[in-house]
C-alpha cells in the first residue's frame, strides 16, 4: 500500500470505465517502467488573500472551468458552480479569465465584469515590442465578443457578504509604476467603488506545478521558479525520470507543450534505445522572442 502522498494518479482526467482514478505508488511505478515522463502541467494557482476571501461564492477559475467543460462533454449533468442569474466578477484579465467570461455568459450570467490590475494595453504594437517579438496589445477574443465589461487598473481591496455568502466586491483604481524592475500599484485617492458580486472567479495566473505528492516522492529537483528542473535532454535530477510541458516550462501554451512532448519522446527513445529517428523540434531552454 502506498504511503499517503506517494500516489500517481492514472486516468484522473480521462476516467476509466467508471470515470474513477486509480493510483499507483511511486515505487511500483519506478519498478515497472524504465522511463517516467512527468507532464502533469502547472496549475498551482495564485490566490487573493484579502478580507472576505473565505466567503462562499468565491472560487478559483480551475475550480469552475474543468467541471463546466465536463458538462459540455456529457460527463456531468449540472455544473457544481453555475453563473446562471448571477452577477459575476472575474479577477484576472488573461486567457483563463476570458475562458471564465465565455463560460459565465453561456451559463446565463446576469452580468459579467472582468478586472485587470494592469493598465489597458495599446491597440497596436508598441515600439517596445517590434516584430517579430510577441506584442502586448489589447486582445478581443471570441469570448469577449459575447459581452461583458472589462475594467483595467483596478484592484480588489475586500469582499463583503450576507450569511457567509459574497454579495459585494470592493475595490479602487490604481496607478501602476515599475520599482526595481517590479510593477507596483498605488491606490488612486477617491476612486473606491463597490460592485454587486454573487460569483467571483479568480484567474490571476499560475505559479508552477502543484508541489508535494508525486514530485516530492520522486525527489526531483526544482528550478528557481519552482518548475521541474531538466537538463538539455529533458532529464530531471532523478535517473530515468524526464519532464516536459508546463511542468518544466511553467504555465505556457499548447504549441509549446506539443513541441516539448515530441522532443522529450525523442530523448526518452535515445536513452532507452541508444539512438532515435524521432524529431526534436525544441530544446528545454527555447523561449519565444520578446
Ligand atoms: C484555463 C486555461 C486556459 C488556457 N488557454 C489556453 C489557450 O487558449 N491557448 C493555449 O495555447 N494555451 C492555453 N492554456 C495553456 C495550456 O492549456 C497549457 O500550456 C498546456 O495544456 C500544457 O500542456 P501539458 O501537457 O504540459 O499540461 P496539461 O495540459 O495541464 O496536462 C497535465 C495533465 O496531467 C494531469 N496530472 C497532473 N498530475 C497528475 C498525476 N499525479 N497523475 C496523473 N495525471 C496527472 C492533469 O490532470 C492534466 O490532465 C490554458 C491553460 C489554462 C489553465
Amino acid at each position: 500500500m502506498a504511503a499517503e502522498g506517494t500516489e500517481f494518479r492514472v486516468n484522473a482526467n480521462v476516467g476509466g470505465p467508471a470515470g474513477e482514478a486509480t493510483s499507483v505508488g511511486v515505487d511500483e511505478l519506478r519498478e515497472e517502467f524504465d522511463a517516467v515522463v512527468l507532464a502533469g502541467g502547472a496549475t498551482q494557482w495564485r490566490d487573493l488573500p484579502v478580507p472576505g476571501r473565505e466567503l462562499d461564492g468565491i472560487y478559483q477559475a480551475m475550480e469552475y472551468l474543468p467541471p463546466a467543460n465536463r458538462v459540455q462533454m456529457g460527463d456531468l449533468a449540472q455544473p457544481p458552480i453555475s453563473a446562471e442569474g448571477k452577477h459575476v466578477i472575474i479577477i484576472g484579465g488573461g486567457d483563463t479569465g476570458a475562458d471564465c467570461l465565455g463560460t459565465a455568459h453561456r451559463q446565463g450570467a446576469a452580468s459579467v465584469h472582468q478586472f485587470e490590475i494592469m493598465p489597458r494595453p495599446p491597440d497596436t504594437r508598441s515600439e517596445r515590442t517590434p516584430w517579430p517579438t510577441f506584442p502586448l496589445v489589447y486582445k478581443v477574443t471570441s469570448a469577449h465578443e459575447e459581452g461583458g465589461e472589462r475594467l483595467y487598473s483596478v484592484n480588489t481591496t475586500h469582499f463583503s457578504g450576507v450569511d457567509g455568502v459574497v454579495k459585494k466586491l470592493h475595490g479602487n483604481q490604481v496607478e501602476s509604476s515599475v520599482l526595481n524592475g517590479r510593477p507596483t500599484f498605488e491606490p488612486v485617492p477617491g476612486s473606491e467603488f463597490e460592485l454587486d458580486a454573487d460569483l467571483v472567479l479568480l484567474a490571476m495566473g499560475f505559479t508552477g506545478p502543484e508541489q508535494g505528492g508525486l514530485l516530492n516522492d520522486l525527489g526531483v529537483g526544482l528550478d528557481a521558479r519552482g518548475n521541474v528542473a531538466r537538463d538539455d535532454a529533458w532529464r530531471t535530477s532523478v535517473e530515468g525520470v524526464f519532464s516536459c510541458g508546463d511542468m518544466g516550462r511553467g504555465q505556457s501554451l499548447i504549441v509549446w507543450a506539443i513541441a516539448e512532448g515530441r522532443a522529450c519522446a525523442a530523448s526518452v527513445d535515445r536513452a532507452l534505445m541508444g539512438d532515435t529517428l524521432l524529431p526534436s523540434p525544441v530544446a528545454p531552454t527555447d523561449r519565444p522572442l520578446g
